[in-house]
């Protein structure tokens, strides 16, 4: 494969300055997030995922057309999925292995492919390498078009995993999942969906994603606005033209600069006549070391390549002796100050790279991020920056506070009204919750939200006591990830297992015990208790928008490597953690 031009900085970075450089940019970082948290006391609630009313078109399927008239279902599948993207594709895949045949997806999409499916955007494509991202390579005789795979291809592929896998068959789209309820006397799940539907499943798989409802700033005067709106994730094509040739002679807004953003503002900043980018917190922003595949790498693939390569990926990072030796050595604090300094030095290339490459010095000044690398989603794009450079592209700086106001002719800010044709929302997605559009009722009639309120309870962010044959994907509690793709294969495989399980022993159905959980519950506290970065790093969707945590309602931290260990573990010993009925 021939080599990228220039590298991607990560965190190679070696600390070489005085440790005063170091602690001056740390009470630096300290200030930027005291700033933001200043301005938005109501963390999370500064958001809306609730688009009814004046915001539904906010939600609206652009991509769909009509909602295709149907009668409503009333029938019995063994296995139902609410949600089609990943999770849903590649757990299947592992339980047709498992010969398993009666397959369901509920999808309020009109396709499968989840967030492929939602997020059309200009630019839209993902930053995690295609031959590691794009799962069932080897299942499906693929291999991506380019080292970073863009949108469309990955959503082509979904359609192909379904179209492989026979999934289209039983599948149910433009269609929510309205309530999930255990029917102990049946040992069955018993669901309803917002088309009048009354489906039975004996397994229930929460694969509704861990970012799929769009959400808005609570701006004041937001629905006042009098030209054309929408969000990235309900790009609006019929508007903007698919060569976005319908911006030509209009003035654009964009709130927000996070990963969307990121990938979108190239495009529109080419596109428009004038674009205006309102920026609360700048993203990093690294280089995209991108290329196609080179048909001889290619070619020369065996059957198996990407499992192999998966496999490579799941192991621990090898250390030598003296390695070891090293760390051992070193007190707590010291291994934390050597980590910091080094994001510190990464995050000062991030700021070369700007000044490198922008030349307006106050536009370059304004895109600097005062942040640990990390704390945020970090980006990868060449060409983000330079679209600074362009005449008709201008960056409105909240530092900050964020655009506030908003009235029928655009946003305001800081006394300056910005008239704009079209103002898109970059503003992110409600993150990680169970029920999403969905009422989850267990063995006792508890939903599941309300059990959570004390604290989330779950045995490998999977299976949460009280709710037999129901299965959580991408979910608290699990391990993190940046390949996705990968965790969502170790989680379906898991549950393939767990229901392989069931299926081959005559059970009706599988529970987690409260030991298990327990046990769960206190590795992912133990884990979380380890750094106080969390609340250190500026405020953002990593880290609740800088709220009071408890520690057990986060993600597992004790590395991906671990993760997959229990995961076999738990699976080795089956009785150990789980309670079966029905023999
Ligand atoms: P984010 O939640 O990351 O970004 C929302 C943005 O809106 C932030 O920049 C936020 O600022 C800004 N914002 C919110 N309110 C205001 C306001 N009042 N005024 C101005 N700005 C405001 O959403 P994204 O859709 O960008 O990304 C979500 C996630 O989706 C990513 O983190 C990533 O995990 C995934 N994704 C992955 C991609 C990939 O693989 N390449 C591409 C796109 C998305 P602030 O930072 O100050 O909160």
């Amino acid at each position: 494969m021939s080599e990228p031009l220039e590298k991607p900085i990560g965190m190679a970075a070696r600390p070489t300055r005085p440790q005063e450089f170091y602690d001056s940019i740390k009470r630096k970082y300290a200030e930027e997030r005291d700033l933001r948290l200043n301005y938005r006391p109501d963390g999370t609630a500064q958001y809306t995922s609730d688009l009814t009313g004046e915001l539904a078109k906010y939600e609206v399927d652009p991509y769909a057309g009509e909602v295709a008239s149907r009668e409503p279902i009333n029938d019995t599948v063994e296995v139902l999925f609410i949600g089609g993207g990943f999770s849903a594709l590649l757990t299947s895949a592992r339980l047709r292995e498992h010969g398993v045949e009666s397959i369901r997806i509920v999808e309020r999409g009109a396709d499968v492919g989840g967030t492929w499916y939602w997020n059309r955007y200009p630019g839209v494509a993902c930053d995690v390498v295609a031959y590691d991202y794009l799962p069932l390579l080897d299942e499906l005789d693929y291999v991506p078009k380019d080292h970073y795979a863009k949108g469309p291809e990955i959503f082509a592929h979904c359609q192909a995993i379904a179209r492989k896998y026979n999934l289209y068959e039983l599948a149910t789209f433009q269609t929510t999942v309205t309530s999930t309820v255990w029917d102990p006397a049946e040992q069955m799940w018993n669901l309803t969906t917002d088309r009048g539907d009354k489906m039975k499943a004996r397994f229930v798989i929460c694969a509704n994603g861990t970012l799929s409802k769009p959400k808005l700033a609570k701006i004041k005067g937001l629905e006042t606005f009098k030209g054309h709106s929408f969000h990235t994730s309900r790009w609006d094509y019929a508007y903007t033209k698919p060569d976005l040739s319908g911006l030509e002679d209009k003035v654009v807004g964009i709130i927000g600069t996070g990963a969307t953003a990121v990938q979108a503002i190239p495009g529109l900043g080419a596109a428009a006549k004038e674009l205006y980018v309102f920026q609360r917190t700048p993203s990093s922003i690294d280089v995209r070391d991108d290329w196609p595949t080179d048909p001889n790498w290619a070619r020369k693939l065996r059957h198996g390549w990407q499992a192999e390569r998966r496999a490579r990926a799941r192991m621990q990072p090898l250390m030598t002796e003296a390695q070891r030796a090293k760390q051992a050595a070193m007190s707590p604090e010291e291994k934390i100050r050597r980590q910091e300094n080094a994001n510190i030095e990464a995050m000062m290339k991030i700021h070369q790279r700007i000044d490198a490459i922008v030349k307006d010095k106050a536009t370059a000044e304004a895109l600097k991020p005062w942040y640990m690398l990390l704390c945020k989603r970090p980006c990868f794009h060449n060409d983000y920056l330079p679209t600074f450079n362009r005449p008709n592209v201008h960056l409105v700086d909240t530092k900050g506070k964020g655009i506030t106001e908003i009235n029928e002719k655009g946003p305001v800010f800081e006394g300056r009204q910005y008239e704009l044709d079209v103002l898109i929302y970059a503003t992110g997605f409600e993150v990680q919750k169970t029920g999403i559009y969905n009422q989850i009722k267990g063995e006792n009639g508890l939903e599941l939200n309300d059990k959570y309120r004390a604290g989330i309870r779950t045995l490998l962010g999977i299976h949460s006591q009280g709710y037999p044959n129901l299965f959580i994907m991408g979910g608290y509690q699990a391990s993190f990830q940046f390949n996705l793709t990968d965790m969502l294969q170790a989680q379906g495989d898991h549950i393939a297992a767990c229901i392989d399980y069931a299926r081959r022993h005559g059970f009706q159905s599988i529970d987690a015990t409260r030991e298990a959980e327990e046990w769960w519950v206190q590795e992912v506290i133990e884990h979380r208790g380890k750094t106080s970065r969390n609340q250190e790093c500026t405020p953002g969707y990593y880290n609740f928008e800088g709220e009071f945590q408890r520690r057990q309602d986060g993600n597992y931290n004790g590395g991906f490597f671990q993760y997959c260990n229990h995961l076999s573990e738990v699976q080795k010993r089956m009785d150990e953690h789980f309670a079966f009925t029905g023999k």
